[in-house]
């Protein structure tokens, strides 16, 4: 249990609602956990109760915004303004900037005594420099005379001089720290384990930029026409006949498994239950969702070990034949260097079908056994299954067209892949929040039975179309926002005035608050306050308020947040470039920190640190000349040697950046310091964080396992032979402790870690990434990082990271009306209590999923509301509180349930849910428990909700009609069955992005777009009609793309046109292409433009730079695209779309006989 949310499942029923406990309950405090402090947000209790002085009521004005909307600078512009490659090319600096206007909240904390920070009694150890020590210059403000100087003790100063001098006296420095360390550590040969294309892994990663917003929208002439829903399919009867039932929620009976002639096809005499071991006489229902899973179901005896009867299985899919295709990789094949280099951490040699994995379902034999394989029976038309391609054409046709208003309760939005508009009329966005069900039901007998889970996706601050307003910022003076006097919800539209508006109704709790003086106003005749529409609080879903210093930390406005770049430079990420690479970025980066909409410059303050097993600080104060060095040499108790210019506004020190950016590259150009620290880089970037009072970034550059001898320090433990054991799950957790204290200290400080990882080897993600993960920070992971391929991705990442929103030090609850009740969170964030979601930083792409369960009865009229608070601090320092609410329907019919999920939201907590599970089960028991209560939802809706029917009839709700084949992709990943190139590190990383991912990543991530290259119209602006993810849709006279939110690939096949080869490669044939490049060349034809710009079009819409990658048909490569044709059988054993679905009827049948 090292990871934070293993700590903090969700407290038992029955346990009273926080918002319960009466009038002292602190807004804020939520429930400390015993030996937790409590939180040092005391002015979260919020205003006191009472009168206010009054204060003259305040209108409100738009939010200013973030510099990413409200600046000229936007992603797009950047990307074509700034070079990607900008090596060499020294950017001169603005001239234009006019010099910052002198605040008191930006200045460096000069008046700080040192000795708050410097640890007189620090034992540092002799620096391993042989350059000698200096003091500081006496004038260094920090130093006062009566404060201790253990600065000039234990670390090494170093002047920059002109750059001969001090170069040379660097070099020596460098030098002696070699010689005293490991000079046994030879450096690696160059270019070793830099693989061919081959080596890439579903790594890069990609959270989207936006919601669903931003998916182009596919004009009517592209698709394929609309079709209503149950084209195609023979409908089920009503499940309630005579109760009207829009057609879209009418559920679908999947034909191939029905009707029953039972002894031929897929009926029910042909699943293997008479050959397998008997069936136990009882289904026990699977974990909770709040519940960790257990031990293996015992229910499925026949779910691995009965082999199928010959006449069941569906047999392998007739795709086209290609050699080497299906079955395992052909021993023959030498594995390429960088392919086996990619395997360094779970598999050593590609596998063949693992004991757990493989030929998991009757009638999925797996490739292994292909030899002894009865004839393909009949088999199940892959058309007449539920198609997610037909799914999100028919959402796009019907309700892409107009706006979704939110004003009407309990409203199922658009789906993700829809590009629609939102106009806000009292409830929050669905780019904001998204729920599995807008329909609760009223018992939570109810829930229990129907075993879906009740989670909303939140992303705080999500990133909205232009087209679409900003959450209006409202300031009600010093009195701050209205609350409820109980409860402290936020004042919002469900609120009820009353006694002519004297007083209100708590819409969530029910308690009746006087309403303060300066907020009072008449209601119209309807019982509406008349200034309804004037404020935002009152007629909108989603809005902000200005914090009053009771929400500030201490009682104290923040100061403006910094960034603090900190770069290894050990021997590998200088040879690869990458240290250059930076430092030229940075130079230009720079200028485009984030700021508030009306500020001329950011406020963010900038700092650098160097490390290798020693950390570099930089005095890079405007006044001096040169930057100056401060070496840290005894890593095992980390201070900061210097405060005063330390951090500094970028506009004042800009020629002193930029003189550090240039000779950065220069003192370690000869280093042979293979090895590094990281724990100490951290705890350094959180102690310049603390000195100056202000919370902020790391941005961490980072290239190995940290074994040099430093608190933190790792060993490698990536054990192959785990996989498939009880012990699979230690691979995802840290290995140490030291992380979760450190994470747990950087949350208190609103420090936020940004990882971006450039790994040739094992380096432990699931630990390194542990403060990352707990303080709401992004991790980035370029593996065999090659400056020719790999910069633009990088760049590209680095820059949208840089530039976006985000808000630090914050602290999100979800309150919720009478009757359920948050009790599980899931995302990247730290909980010190039960109910406090805290995050040193939390950007715009980032989602906190909530579970809600019952704790007591709901009502149909009054619904359920829920209501999420943001405090947070923004870019320019100012304390504001981000407000959604949202209002769901309550139902006493399961029907009403079902007819109001959404898939996509269910498969994004699902996947959350399964992938938190592998930290305390194994991988299998995780899977089975996600198989059996998909079976169970669906069990629960063919018992309650359709006409009774035959059992060989496999009939599924019309809302989740898609839920097995998503289901299917889920068990397939990589977290929970790896495929044959996916390291240790990957899983861990895959498993760490996954988990912060809105519904729109979640649903490409696991369902990627497959779109047919050669059907693109060059003349329009849009793509073409997506295609489903399965080999058989292929044919090998076109090319293909597919997105996964983390890779493009363009799939080549075999007859393609040579002209058309031409046109897109440059090259005369197909044999000629070569998939070593990972860009298209820029040629002048329509085809050539229209495959461009739709990768293009991909990739803004992505919160992270894809990797492309070229595949020819054929090529050994084709092994890692065909990994993400997820309807089809997978290499690793996962089962194809058709077998899942006759597994998940199977499963459904047990469950209701
Ligand atoms: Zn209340």
């Amino acid at each position: 249990m090292s990871v934070n949310q293993q700590a903090h499942t969700g407290p038992p029923y029955g346990q009273p609602q926080p918002g319960y406990q009466g009038y002292q309950q602190p807004a804020y405090g939520g429930q400390p956990l015993p030996g937790v402090p409590q939180s040092q947000y005391g002015a979260y209790n919020g205003p006191m109760p009472g009168y206010q002085q009054p204060v003259p009521p305040q209108g409100y004005f738009p939010s200013l915004g973030f510099p990413s909307k409200g600046s000229p600078v936007s992603l797009n512009s950047d990307a074509s303004s700034l070079a990607p490659n900008l090596i060499g090319s020294l950017r001169a600096p603005p001239t234009s900037g006019a010099p910052p206007p002198a605040s008191a909240t930006s200045l460096p904390s000069s008046h700080l005594a040192y000795g708050q920070f410097g640890h007189g009694d620090v034992q540092n150890g002799i620096p391993a420099s042989a350059a000698p020590m200096q003091r500081p210059p006496a004038s260094q403000p920090f130093l006062p005379g009566s404060a201790p100087t253990p600065v000039s003790q234990t670390s090494t100063f170093q002047q920059y001089g002109p750059p001969p001098a001090s170069v040379q006296q660097l070099s020596n420095h460098m030098a002696g720290m070699t010689i005293g360390s490991t000079t046994a550590s030879a450096p690696p040969p160059a270019g070793l384990g830099y693989g061919p294309p081959t080596s890439i892994p579903p790594v890069s990663g990609s959270l989207s930029a936006t919601g669903s917003g931003l998916y182009t929208p596919y004009t009517a002439s592209q698709g394929p026409p609309p079709t209503s829903v149950s084209q195609g399919l023979p409908l089920a009867q009503p499940p309630f006949p005579g109760q009207p039932i829009s057609t879209q929620r009418l559920p679908t009976q999947v034909p191939g498994f029905a009707p029953p002639p039972s002894s031929t096809g897929i009926g029910p005499s042909s699943y293997p239950p008479t050959t397998g071991a008997p069936r136990p006489p009882t289904m026990p229902g699977p974990p909770l969702p709040g519940q960790m899973v257990a031990g293996p179901p015992t229910s499925q005896p026949n779910h691995v070990s009965s082999p199928p009867p010959p006449s069941a299985t569906s047999g392998p899919h007739p795709g086209p034949p290609m050699s080497g295709l299906h079955g395992p990789p052909p021993p023959t094949h030498p594995p390429q260097p960088g392919y086996q280099m990619q395997q360094n951490g779970s598999y050593g040699q590609v596998r063949g079908p693992q004991p757990n994995y493989g030929g998991a379902y009757p009638g999925t034999p797996n490739y292994g056994s292909q030899p002894g394989q009865p004839p393909p029976p009949k088999r199940l038309d892959p058309d007449s299954i539920p198609s997610p391609i037909q799914v999100i054409e028919d959402d796009r046709s019907n309700r892409g067209s107009e706006p979704f208003v939110t004003g009407v309760r309990g409203q199922v939005p658009p789906l993700v892949t829809t590009n629609f508009l939102v106009k806000d009329q009292g409830n929050a966005s669905p780019r904001y929040i998204r729920c599995t069900s807008y329909n609760i039901p009223c018992t939570s007998d109810m829930a229990k039975q129907s075993q879906v889970p009740l989670a909303a996706v939140i992303k705080p601050l999500a990133t909205l179309p232009p087209e679409e307003t900003l959450p209006y910022l409202v300031d009600h003076g010093e009195s701050g926002p209205v609350r409820c006097n109980r409860c402290k919800a936020y004042m919002c539209p469900f609120m009820q005035f009353i006694e002519g508006g004297r007083r209100f109704q708590c819409c969530f709790c029910s308690c009746v608050t006087e309403v303060p003086p300066h907020y009072f106003q008449h209601l119209d005749h309807t019982g509406k306050r008349v200034d309804f529409y004037d404020r935002p609080e009152l007629s909108m879903g989603s809005y902000e308020f200005l914090a009053t210093v009771d929400y500030c930390k201490n009682n104290k406005f923040p100061s403006p947040p910094a960034f603090i770049f900190m770069i290894d430079v050990s021997y590998n990420a200088v040879k690869s470039g990458l240290v250059r690479l930076i430092c030229e970025e940075l130079k230009s980066l720079l200028d485009y920190l984030p700021r508030e909409g009306n500020m001329e410059e950011s406020a963010i303050r900038v700092g650098f640190v160097t490390y290798n097993k020693v950390l570099h600080f930089y005095n890079v104060k405007s006044s001096l000349a040169q930057p100056q060095m401060m070496v840290v040499s005894d890593v095992a108790d980390m201070f900061v040697p210097l405060l005063d210019g330390f951090l500094v506004n970028v506009n004042e020190s800009r020629t002193v950046i930029a003189s550090l950016l240039d000779q950065i590259p220069e003192m370690f150009a000869d280093t042979r310091e293979t090895e590094t620290v990281f724990a100490p880089v951290i705890q350094a970037g959180l102690e310049a964080l603390k000195a100056a009072e202000c919370a902020g970034k790391l941005f961490i550059f980072h290239t190995s396992l940290p074994i040099a001898e430093a608190p933190g320090k790792l060993k490698n433990r990536d054990d192959k032979k785990l996989i498939n054991t009880d012990k699979e799950k230690t691979l995802f957790q840290p290995q140490t402790n030291f992380y979760n204290n450190l994470a747990k200290d950087c949350v208190a400080q609103g420090c936020c870690v940004d990882l971006f990882l450039f790994p040739n080897q094992y380096l432990d993600v699931a630990t390194l990434g542990v403060v990352t993960y707990q303080t709401g920070g992004s991790i980035y992971k370029y593996a065999y990082f090659q400056l020719e391929i790999d910069q633009d991705r990088f760049l590209n990442d680095l820059r949208r990271d840089v530039q976006k929103e985000v808000g630090f030090d914050a602290v999100m609850r979800v309150r919720t009306s009478t009757g359920i009740r948050a009790t599980d969170f899931f995302g990247a964030f730290y909980m010190s209590n039960t109910t406090d979601v805290e995050m040193a930083g939390l950007d715009c792409d980032k989602t906190i999923t909530v579970e809600f369960k019952h704790d007591d009865k709901l009502s149909e009229d009054s619904g359920a509301l829920l209501q999420c608070a943001l405090l947070y601090t923004s870019c320019a320092g100012q304390r504001r509180l981000r407000i959604h609410n949202l209002s769901l329907n309550c139902c006493t019919q399961l029907a009403d349930l079902y007819r109001n999920c959404e898939t996509d939201t269910l498969i994004n907590y699902l996947a959350k849910y399964a992938y938190r599970g592998v930290l305390g089960s194994p991988v299998k028991t995780v899977r089975d428990a996600l198989i059996n209560q998909c079976a169970q939802i669906l069990a629960c809706y063919r018992k309650n909700c359709a006409s009774p029917s035959s059992a060989g009839q496999l009939i599924l709700p019309e809302c989740m009609k898609l839920l097995p084949v998503y289901l299917n992709c889920v068990l397939k990943s990589d977290v929970l069955q790896p495929g044959l190139e996916v390291t240790t590190d990957d899983r861990a990383y895959i498993r760490q992005l996954v988990t912060s991912m809105d519904v729109a990543e979640t649903n490409v991530f696991f369902y990627p777009r497959l779109l047919p290259l050669t059907k693109a119209d060059v003349d329009s602006d849009s793509l073409p009609a997506a295609i489903r993810n399965s080999e058989e849709r292929l044919s090998k006279g076109d090319m293909y793309l597919l997105e996964n939110g983390l890779n493009i690939f363009v799939w080549v096949g075999v007859n393609v046109q040579q002209g058309l080869i031409q046109n897109l490669f440059g090259v005369s044939s197909f044999s000629q292409i070569s998939n070593a490049s990972n860009t298209l060349p820029v040629l002048e034809n329509p085809f050539s433009k229209k495959v461009r710009s739709i990768v293009d079009m991909l990739q803004v819409q992505r919160s992270r730079y894809m990797k492309l990658i070229i595949v020819k048909q054929e090529d050994k490569l084709e092994m890692l695209f065909k990994h993400f044709l997820v309807e089809d059988k997978s290499l690793s054993g996962g089962a194809s779309y058709v077998d899942f679905l006759c597994h998940m009827h199977k499963e459904i049948r047990q469950l209701l006989s």
